[in-house]
């Protein structure tokens, strides 16, 4: 097969330029070539060189001129230089071998054959010639062709093999698989079975990095459903392997979390790509399990499972080697909140209640709607339609009170600074008691949200305490 209509262009013609000046063999190799088979253009291209990557690469920055500079990675032996666009990573032909403990390979130099060997996947130990005599030509040497056709994640070489050495790559197959909608292989899959406990010697900042591009993908069910099957996801995420399954007591049964969630996490990547807010999807029942209770009056109930989930979140965080920062509380507070919007659409939607709303969720209200909104997923249509409508009435509401009260995001109009000066006060508790009774009342409906009224009420509080106006200087103008 002829590929060179794909590479008769820059920069590819500049590194065949290069390769014929200094004799190296080189080939475009793994994603890029995956990826424009199956018509998903990219600009990252790994190229594989006979020789040194490094050298390589310096031949051919020098080609493309003054502005052209060559980043180096030692350690991996390799070299990227960044072009109108484009990230080219050059790495010299090498042969892998592993111990037991450790993922890291022993490299040595090795032949372009050795080093297709060393690919993960069929579809990624795809190359094509960048060299004068076979410019272009396609090079398949495991049938990653045939696999790209039928959508096929296989190893190239005895999967026990792949998998104990790197087992990242069980990771990554099941990644692919989530991320191209392909199928793995039977024989491929039996092996992440057999290699499932080896995921332990991968460090957990790489695992995390596949389980979100996972997380990340159009369908990321498919990607759990496989991690499940495969044994994976009790060895890197068993907290929500617990979601799993249904009890049944005097024949009431309640939905079983695990697969409940996973629909809703669907349904939030229908409707956004943030990453933090699949997050909040994956986490906002995760504590069902420890607060189920049977009563025999309700049936199954979960209390308080929004905060006790929200409590876990940081050491979920943690123990994963996710971000403790705001990302982090930006997941625990839409875990926290998000029962509050069907609450809501359940009871008559008074303007205090979506003021509190508001107030709580402040600018990622809109965030906390779509997973709410993607967290109905009841098999009863009529329930369903009934659910989806009193949201839209929520909507609407928050939509006229923000206009109204202007809550989100909510400054109080009368500072503490102004309390004491008013009243004479040191910082204590006194003054915090009249800043929340200001913010009750403004939450209650019962004044607005302005300086005039609030004032007007921090006096009234003050008198009720006791407490003697000491300075004018803050009292509203006639
Ligand atoms: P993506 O850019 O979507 O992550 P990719 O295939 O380009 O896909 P990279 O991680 O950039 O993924 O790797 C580039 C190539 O290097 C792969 O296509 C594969 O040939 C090889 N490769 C990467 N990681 C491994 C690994 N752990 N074991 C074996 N080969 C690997």
């Amino acid at each position: 097969m002829d590929f060179r209509k794909y590479i008769e262009k820059e920069p590819f013609t500049a590194v065949a330029t290069v390769a014929q000046q200094t004799g190296m063999s080189v080939f475009v190799i793994g994603g890029f070539v995956r990826d424009l088979l199956l018509k998903r253009p990219s600009k990252d291209v790994d190229f594989v060189v006979a020789g040194s990557g490094i050298t390589f690469a310096e031949a051919l920055a020098s080609f493309l001129g003054k502005n052209t500079f060559v980043r180096y990675f030692k350690n991996f032996g390799t070299a990227m230089i960044r072009y109108e666009g484009w990230e080219l990573e050059f790495v010299g032909a090498r042969k892998e071998s592993y111990r037991k403990n450790s993922r890291k390979p022993i490299v040595e130099n090795g032949t372009l054959e050795d080093d297709r060997k060393r690919r993960d996947f069929t579809i990624n130990a795809l190359s094509i010639s960048l060299n004068k005599d076979d410019f272009g030509k396609l090079n398949d040497p495991f049938s990653g062709m045939k696999d790209l056709k039928n959508k096929l994640i296989r190893t190239p070489l005895d999967p026990d093999i792949t998998f104990s050495d790197d087992p990242l790559r069980m990771m990554r197959a099941i990644r692919f698989a989530t991320q191209l909608g392909f199928t793995i292989d039977e024989l491929t899959f039996a092996a992440i079975q057999r290699n499932k406990n080896r995921i332990s010697i991968v460090s957990k900042e790489r695992v995390i990095d596949e389980l979100n591009k996972i997380i990340q993908a159009e369908k990321p069910s498919r990607g759990f459903m496989l991690l499940d099957k495969s044994g994976l996801l009790q060895q890197i995420f068993p907290e929500f392997v617990q979601l799993k399954g249904v009890e049944t007591v005097n024949g009431k049964g309640h939905k079983d979390n695990f697969y409940h969630t996973l629909e809703v996490l669907d349904n939030v990547a229908m409707v956004s790509d943030n990453l933090w807010l699949r997050w909040a999807a994956l986490l906002h029942d995760i504590a069902k399990p420890i607060t189920k209770r049977f009563d025999p009056r309700a049936g199954w109930t979960f209390h308080g499972h929004e905060f006790v989930g929200a409590k876990k979140v940081p050491a979920i965080f943690k123990k994963m080697k996710l971000p403790t920062n705001e990302k982090m509380r930006y997941v625990q507070k839409l875990v926290l909140l998000h029962l509050r919007p069907i609450v809501l659409a359940q009871d008559v939607v008074t303007d205090s209640a979506v003021r509190r709303l508001l107030f709580d969720a402040g600018d990622d209200i809109d965030d906390l709607m779509m997973l709410c909104t993607a967290d109905i997923t009841s098999k009863n249509e009529v329930k369903v339609r009934r659910y989806r409508k009193n949201f839209e009435l929520v909507r609407q509401k928050l939509k006229e009170v923000e206009k109204k009260d202007r809550i989100r995001n909510w400054q109080p109009p009368v500072t503490g600074e102004i309390i004491m000066e008013t009243f004479g006060l040191k910082p204590s508790r006194q003054v915090g008691d009249i800043k929340t009774a200001i913010r009750e009342a403004i939450l209650d409906g019962k004044i607005h949200n302005d300086f005039g009224e609030a004032f007007e009420f921090m006096l009234k509080t003050g008198a009720s305490m006791g407490l003697q106006v000491v300075s004018h200087n803050h009292f509203p103008q006639k």
